[in-house]
């Protein structure tokens, strides 16, 4: 059960202060308060958990500070989507807004090879009035032998070209809470001029005391792959982890899973599942047609397999698009093959957006058939 108090409430209010020692008196009920910031004000939910089939949800509404309380399934409390939940889908990160209903492209390197690359890479999505990339700083790699990415070391430079070339968020992999904080720390020393999104890759998808722990820092939004090898019921309880520690800033992320159905691609593409994510929960969906398809192959009509893909995840409602690219992919330090050069930028942008303009004309279309 949910209780979502009205706006900007006091918490020293003696109503807010009456609540709680309501809600404290509940028998086998414990609750846990969360702020959810939005972009004009800020919101206290508080989720109740436990024995909350005897509750009177109307003694509850009640409370003048209470605006309305709403019963939750048990299935993915937080960022599920329940019956009458009217609670609002995403969330704005520095200055760029991230819903069910918006697209971003983050285009970048799979992992940082140099400070040049880096400079090439950049300086295209500005000329392209991308304000978004990924840059993998900690790489896990399936061989220890292998190179495990330039970590900190990287840092100062990323953020300081991210902020020469007006890039808002980026999405960087990390894979232990360490990692968070030197993230931090040099966002901080180079004086913040971009913003970072925590990315949990699929090896770590059920890694839960790095889900909690990542949950519980709200400075960053978080986006959280699907397990490559587990039950997609599976992986939105891995992102339910994060909410439940207080971060509710979550982008679900699909990747493909590890099938040998999916020869010759890395991994089984499984963009159909966009929609029933956005049904199922109120996280936007970003997917990673990249790992997903691991190849520069190109189809009998000279389309790129990455793009055949992004596009079927865009026409079914994507929100977001990781995808690999590489100045000089012969140079890259990891997955190299699947990245797409510098001169083909502009033109998966323009493929995005045909897929683009076809999903709302389908939700157009909808829109005519219902009304
Ligand atoms: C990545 O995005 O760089 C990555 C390692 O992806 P995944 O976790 O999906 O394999
Ligand atoms: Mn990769």
């Amino acid at each position: 059960m949910i209780v979502i108090l009205k706006p900007d409430v006091e918490e020293s209010g003696p109503e807010y202060q009456r609540l709680l020692a309501h809600l404290a008196g509940l028998p086998n009920v414990e609750y846990r308060v969360h702020e959810v910031s939005g972009t004009q004000q800020t919101l206290t939910e508080i989720y109740l958990i436990g024995n909350t089939s005897q509750i009177d949800q109307k003694e509850i509404e009640g409370f003048e500070v209470v605006d309305r309380v709403v019963r939750v399934s048990r299935e993915y409390r937080i960022l599920g989507r329940h019956k009458g939940d009217t609670r609002a889908i995403g969330f704005e990160y520095n200055g760029v807004r991230f819903d069910q209903d918006s697209l971003h492209v983050f285009a970048g390197l799979c992992a940082v090879s140099t400070r040049d690359h880096v400079e090439q890479m950049l300086k295209a999505l500005h000329e392209h009035g991308q304000v978004c990339t990924r840059m993998g700083a900690y790489k896990p790699r399936t061989s220890p032998y292998s190179f495990q990415g330039h970590g900190r070391e990287c840092l100062p430079y990323v953020f300081e070209l991210a902020g020469k070339y007006g890039i808002r968020v980026i999405a960087m992999e990390v894979t232990h809470d360490d990692h968070v904080d030197e993230i931090s720390a040099a966002l901080d020393a180079a004086g913040r001029p971009t913003g970072v999104m925590l990315q949990i890759g699929t090896r770590n998808t059920q890694n839960f005391e790095l889900l909690k722990s990542v949950g519980r820092q709200r400075r960053f939004p978080v986006l959280i792959k699907r397990g490559f090898g587990i039950t997609l019921d599976e992986s939105l309880n891995a992102a339910e982890y994060l909410a439940s520690e207080g971060n509710h800033r979550v982008i679900f992320c699909l990747r493909g899973m590890k099938a040998n159905f999916s020869d010759p691609h890395r991994n089984m593409v499984d963009f159909a599942h966009v929609p029933v994510v956005q049904r199922l929960t109120r996280m936007p969906v970003c997917i990673d047609p990249s790992h997903s398809v691991g190849s520069r192959a190109t189809g009998a009509d000279g389309v790129l397999d990455v793009m055949h893909v992004t596009a079927q995840g865009v026409v079914a409602g994507a929100n977001m698009v990781l995808v690999d690219f590489h100045p000089e992919p012969a140079k890259a330090l990891v997955d190299g093959p699947q990245a797409l050069t510098l001169e083909e930028l502009g033109w998966f942008l323009d493929d995005v957006n045909i897929a683009r303009r076809a999903y709302l004309e389908r939700r157009e279309l909808m829109r005519r058939q219902r009304s």
